[in-house]
């Protein structure tokens, strides 16, 4: 029997890989977490993550189950209603509103959100929590030699560790994916986003509002107030170089722009942190899985900033690895078990990438006739009660 120095290696401590370890941590597996970044864990910090993760319903369990949700709840916005606004017409204005209520299918709201950089904040700290979970920032994967029996991972310090599995949470260009040959299929929009906070005078009610004009949506997402004002998160796609024109523009006329793009809906926009620049892009990897290897997460697949489906895909990701690996810990990252993880995950993963590709090229639409049918086919999505409610249950995750 091999030694192993730990069960399982975590490449990349973001929000995602951040989530793993503790998952794979509170199940009882030894796990070690490696990042080449220290995680920034202030809001105002230089290089924190300004974007907001709206947990949706399904997430929640597995988030209880990590030891995450107790310290994350008391920071989280509740997401009762998703209201999907039309100003697709000749002028930037409001044409058809139409509220997606979570009550129709659950008496819980669709999700919760809350603030990156503060996920990373109690996600380090509850790793510190665990004697079984080590997190090692500052360290990063760098080499990899696979047997059927185990897998050698190469660290930048120089040192080497043995392992049963390795999972791959390195983002979008992961380094573990390439160290595996496993090739992706990429689409680019030549679309970026800008996300930021604002605070506004007329409150949300927990209302996240997607307005849709061209170029992308806007989307504003709940927080909980700010500076004793009722705050949102908003991401705003656009083309790349309409982006880079509005990150540069100087405040009083990047708060105009915002504020003609978000039509005057809870009032004037004010700008209530730095802007970030996201881009945008689809992505698949062929497998979910190499030898010894799963991927998750951006490794696995990238979505656009559509209906809170990346990080949320990412946590059922792991679900379904810590279920296959629960049932039958002594087969931990052995072939059978990860063809069985891209058995169970992959078709899912690829129908959601094409579903949330085709709602961003419909947000996307410069055409007016188009802009015009786009807005007949979500009245007319909308006024069929039954096929209302099954995107509901689709947008949440609750049917495969
Ligand atoms: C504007 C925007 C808004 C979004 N909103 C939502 C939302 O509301 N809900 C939702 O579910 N999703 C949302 N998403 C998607 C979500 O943010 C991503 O899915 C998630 O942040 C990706 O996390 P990740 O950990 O996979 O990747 P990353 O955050 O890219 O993390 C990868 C990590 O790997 C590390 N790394 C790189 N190289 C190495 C190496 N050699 N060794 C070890 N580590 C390495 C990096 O340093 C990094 O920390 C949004 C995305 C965008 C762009």
């Amino acid at each position: 029997m091999p030694e192993f120095d730990y069960d399982i290696l975590v490449s990349g401590g973001g929000v995602a890989g951040l989530t793993a370890a503790a998952v794979f941590g509170s199940a009882g597996f030894s796990v070690l977490c490696v990042d080449p970044a220290a995680p920034v864990t202030e809001r105002d910090a230089e290089g924190s993550d300004l974007r907001t993760t709206a947990f949706l319903q399904p997430s929640r369990d597995l988030l209880e189950f990590a030891g995450l949700w107790s310290r994350l709840a008391l920071h989280a916005a509740p997401l009762q209603v998703m209201r999907i606004v039309d100003a697709g017409g000749p002028s930037p204005e409001p044409r058809l509103t139409k509220d997606f209520n979570a009550g129709d299918i659950t008496d819980l709201p669709f999700g919760w959100n809350l603030p990156n950089w503060l996920l990373r904040h109690e996600m380090v700290a509850r790793l510190l929590e665990l004697p079984n979970a080590e997190f090692r920032p500052g360290t990063a994967f760098a080499s990899l030699f696979t047997r059927e029996t185990g897998a050698r991972v190469g660290l930048s310090d120089g040192s080497r560790v043995h392992v049963q599995l390795v999972i791959a949470a390195d983002g979008r260009n992961s380094p573990v994916r390439r160290a595996s040959g496993i090739p992706v299929k990429t689409t680019r929009y030549g679309q970026k986003a800008l996300a930021f906070a604002v605070t506004h005078p007329v409150p949300h009610n927990n209302v996240s509002t997607e307005i849709h004009r061209s170029g992308g949506p806007f989307t504003l997402v709940p927080l909980p107030d700010y500076q004793g004002l009722p705050s949102s998160a908003i991401v705003w796609m656009e083309r790349g170089p309409e982006v880079a024109r509005l990150a540069g523009l100087d405040e009083p006329d990047f708060e105009a722009a915002m504020n003609e793009r978000s039509c005057g809906l809870f009032g004037p926009l004010t700008l209530a942190s730095r802007r970030t620049v996201w881009p945008i892009i689809s992505q698949i990897a062929d497998r979910m899985h190499g030898e010894r290897v799963a991927l998750v997460a951006e490794a696995a697949h990238v979505v656009p900033p559509i209906g809170a489906q990346g990080l949320n895909m990412s946590l059922s990701d792991m679900r379904t690895l810590l279920d296959i690996a629960q049932s039958n810990p002594d087969q931990l990252g052995d072939r059978q078990m990860l063809e069985t993880y891209h058995k169970h995950r992959h078709t899912e993963v690829a129908a959601r990438v094409a579903g949330v590709d085709l709602l961003n090229r419909a947000s996307m639409i410069e055409s007016q006739p188009l802009r015009d049918l786009r807005a007949m086919g979500l009245g007319a999505i909308y006024s069929l009660a039954p096929v209302r409610k099954v995107m509901m249950q689709l947008g949440l995750g609750a049917r495969g």
